[in-house]
């Protein structure tokens, strides 16, 4: 394993008394990545995340943090770690401040050197007004800004998030969305779980699409579009037709009204527009729409049952 990769992930097995959440999965994730683990509920991702950062244990296969072995060398891959999970698990007799100087703590580093970055990051997320308020009283938005920002707090080099946006509102979703970009770009590998697929397709470089504990794809996000994507060409006709040409039917092809829709590669436009116009059918409009990560997404899953 080289040293630019930062977790790998090896035949991993996770059961909870008979379900089989985490089937036999392997994959590698380099440092730099923005990666995108992306699988309906109950596919098995918080479960992964779980067995990679300790929380859970694993009935087999092996996991590695920068070369470190997560059970057998616990605090040391988990030091490159920042997680922020979907559950918000705070203690709520807390305040903000102290909430992002305690976590500090764990990691073993000063009080004085915490409480300069708590400030930094308060600032950055917005809290610092609320530095002395305790968990309780912050709304959702604040707590998901706040799990976030004390998932920075020891710089690690991996952050780990579990559905960072779930519940949160349009403009706080954006605000997320360019502040991990930054991260990202600035260094920090990010993994990101989410059954949101927008922001997969908007963030992530690579992703990997879970389903029932396996891995159904696992590709660089516009080389998987380019694979599975098919687009939506709805060729608008003078006339409609009365008969369908020869030349036409070899294609996944519908008629609706005037319309003649295909269901096919972009690629082929031309070539379908040549075989329209050899039969002299007048065209009058063409439209083509491309399939999104999500529409991917939802023909994978429901292929697989
Ligand atoms: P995801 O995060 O993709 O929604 P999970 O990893 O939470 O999926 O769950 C994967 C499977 O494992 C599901 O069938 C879920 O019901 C089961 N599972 C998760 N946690 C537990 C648990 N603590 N006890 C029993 N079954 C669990």
């Amino acid at each position: 394993m080289g040293n630019d990769t930062a977790i790998s992930i090896k035949n991993l097995v996770k059961n909870y008394n008979g379900t089989e959440a985490v089937n036999n999965i392997s994959f590698d994730i380099k440092q730099g990545e923005f990666f995108g683990f992306l699988g309906p509920n109950g596919a098995g991702k918080t479960s992964t995340i779980n067995s990679i950062t300790g929380i859970a244990n694993f009935n087999s296969g092996k996991i590695e943090v920068f070369g470190n072995d997560v059970v057998k060398d616990y605090r040391k891959a988990r030091s490159y770690i920042g997680l922020a999970p979907q559950e918000f698990d705070f203690d709520p007799f807390l305040a903000v401040f102290e909430t992002l100087v305690y976590q500090g703590g764990y990691y073993g580093i000063p009080k004085k050197v915490c409480a300069k970055r708590a400030s930094a990051l308060m600032k950055i997320f917005g809290l610092y007004e609320k530095r002395k308020s305790s968990i309780k009283s912050l709304s959702g938005g604040l707590k998901r800004r706040l799990i976030i920002a004390r998932a920075l707090i020891h710089k690690p080099k991996i952050l780990i998030l579990d559905e960072p946006t779930a519940g949160v509102d349009v403009e706080l979703r954006h605000y997320l969305w360019d502040f991990l970009r930054k991260l990202n770009k600035d260094g920090t590998t990010i993994f990101l779980t989410t059954h949101y697929i927008e922001e997969a397709e908007k963030l992530c470089g690579r992703v990997c699409i879970l389903h029932k504990g396996k891995i159904l794809e696992i590709d660089d996000k516009r080389k998987l579009m380019k694979r599975f994507a098919k687009s939506q060409i709805t060729i608008g006709l003078k006339d409609a037709l009365r008969k369908i040409p020869g030349n036409i039917k070899q294609y996944n092809y519908k008629i609706d009204g005037k319309n003649l829709v295909f269901l096919e590669d972009k690629i082929k436009v031309n070539e379908i527009l040549k075989n329209i116009n050899k039969n002299k059918i007048k065209i009058v409009d063409v439209n083509i729409e491309s399939s999104s990560l999500e529409d991917i997404f939802i023909s994978m899953v429901r292929k697989n049952g």
